[in-house]
């Protein structure tokens, strides 16, 4: 008999948690988990998923204009939020209770309250005061939004964690930060009819994304709202009438919300860390090696709580990975170096590989090959938004180190363009490749001549 209670205790049930526990418990191992808030973590619960529900709503005000060009007469179209809020809210129960069942069908023991670590093998249940001691333990707590910057009355501002929570849509809203999320809320309070302030400390969004499609990215926003770039917040007070932001320009923004989206920390308070000898890193996360192993043999850490990419799918692999590793005799690491992404913004952006900046950097002489056009449904719908697209080749190996789009369903269409790319595919790949015509996508396969041949700085 084992001396421990259970062999795996995982602490959190969010993507990276839920893989880990389920996958281990599918190779023989008694697996517990302990979630002190909801089953499904920030991406079911108040992230990727009601965040893209929102996204498809906010989306149909274009579609109802663009139908006019097509023939359609379209009564004044009127939202209701409190209908969205209802539906989508159901829908996140729904998963979440999908989760529960799928890990109680593997067989895992979930523990519904918050845990802490005591010693490498034991963690200590807060509510219920008992202790667990468990042969390996699993750190998958995520991370949370900070309110930032320290500017007076930030208090008053909520983050992506309430925005899940407003009860009417605010009127006017002011949207902070420049990141993913600053820009997809931007875009869905835009659509669903706010007065919408985007307000950014850098003089482009989305740093580390291809400068070209923050260019382009800015300017279908400037379009959508107001998008204020290159000034910082100085402070937040109440009004009568609603909230009122002051810039460094001396301007003052009203709005009814204010919601700040600058960036989020691993959730590593409280949790005991310090007391098994973990340090964190510069940026406050668990350092961990390539099996995602701390330096504490038995105490292991997945997804944003570790800092690699701070995505859902990463944090579903390396939970994966770690339970092949240590449960299924696989030693699996995850590549954390090309990880396909998208920002639903409306247009949306899809991205696998370099920048042109980075590759440029990287690789010394590369082709760019670029198409910014006008999509065929803007024909008739007389949106006046284009499409950008851009592959990004090695000159040495041929090989496409980099592929950005901006424009409808970017997502869906670099999904199936990051396979091409992790199987290292060629321009001559590409150009190889059948056009399925017409689609915006068949830009990607049909570019022949490199806008511009780009060599290292200092040379050529
Ligand atoms: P990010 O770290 O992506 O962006 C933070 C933004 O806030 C940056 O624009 C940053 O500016 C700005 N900022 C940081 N500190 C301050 C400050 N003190 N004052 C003013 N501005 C500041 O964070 P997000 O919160 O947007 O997203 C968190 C994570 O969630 C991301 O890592 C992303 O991977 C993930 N995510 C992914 C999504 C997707 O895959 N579609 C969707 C949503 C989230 P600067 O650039 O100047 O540093």
């Amino acid at each position: 008999m084992s001396d421990f209670d259970t062999d795996l205790f995982v602490i959190g049930g969010g993507s990276g948690g839920v893989r880990a526990a389920r996958i281990a418990a599918g190779y023989g191992a008694r697996v517990m988990l302990a979630e002190e808030y909801r089953v499904g973590g920030t991406c079911v619960i108040r992230g990727c998923v009601p965040k893209k529900l929102m996204v498809y709503a906010g989306r149909f005000a274009d579609e109802f204009a663009d139908a006019a060009g097509f023939g359609w007469t379209v009564g004044t179209p009127h939202f209701d939020w409190a209908t969205l809020k209802r539906r989508r809210d159901a829908e996140v129960t729904r998963l979440e209770g999908i989760y529960d069942a799928n890990l109680i069908r593997a067989g895992v023991e979930i523990v519904p309250e918050r845990a802490v670590i005591v010693d490498p093998h034991t963690v200590r249940l807060v509510a219920s005061d008992r202790t667990v001691r468990a042969e390996r333990i699993l750190v998958a707590v995520g991370a949370h939004p900070v309110k930032e910057p320290a500017v007076p009355g930030i208090e008053l501002a909520i983050t992506s964690n309430e925005v899940f929570e407003l009860e009417s849509l605010p009127e006017r809203i002011l949207v902070i930060g420049g990141g993913y999320i600053a820009v997809e809320f931007a875009g869905v309070f835009a659509a669903l009819g706010s007065a919408t302030t985007l307000l950014h400390r850098g003089d482009r969004l989305l740093r580390g994304f291809d400068d070209e499609v923050r260019d382009a990215l800015a300017e279908a926003y400037g379009h959508r709202m107001d998008l204020r770039l290159g000034r910082t917040l100085l402070g937040i007070e109440r009004r009568e009438g609603g909230l009122c932001a002051r810039l460094d320009d001396g301007s003052e923004i009203l709005a009814d919300q204010v919601l700040v989206a600058t960036g989020r920390r691993p959730n590593v308070g409280g949790l005991g860390l310090d007391r098994v000898g973990i340090d964190l890193d510069a940026a406050g996360a668990i350092p961990v090696d390539a099996y995602s192993q701390t330096k504490v043999p038995s105490i292991y850490a997945v997804g944003d709580v570790t800092n690699r990419a701070n995505l859902t799918p990463v944090a579903i692999r390396e939970g994966h990975a770690f339970a092949d590793t240590v449960y299924g005799g696989r030693p699996t690491c995850v590549d954390h170096r090309l990880i396909p992404t998208a920002v639903f913004s409306t247009p949306e952006i899809g991205v696998v590989g370099h920048s042109e900046a980075a590759a440029r950097e990287v690789y010394g002489t590369i082709d760019v090959y670029k198409a910014r056009f006008r999509p065929m449904k803007a024909t008739l719908s007389g949106r006046e938004e284009r499409i950008l697209m851009k592959v990004i080749v090695d000159c040495a190996t041929d090989r496409v180190v980099g592929v950005h789009i901006f424009g409808h369903d970017a997502g869906e269409v670099i999904q199936a363009v990051g396979i091409a790319v992790t199987l290292g595919a060629t321009k001559a790949d590409f150009d190889r490749t059948i056009a399925v015509h017409p689609t915006a996508a068949e830009e990607l396969v049909t570019m022949r001549v490199p806008e511009v041949t780009k060599h290292p700085v200092g040379v050529g």
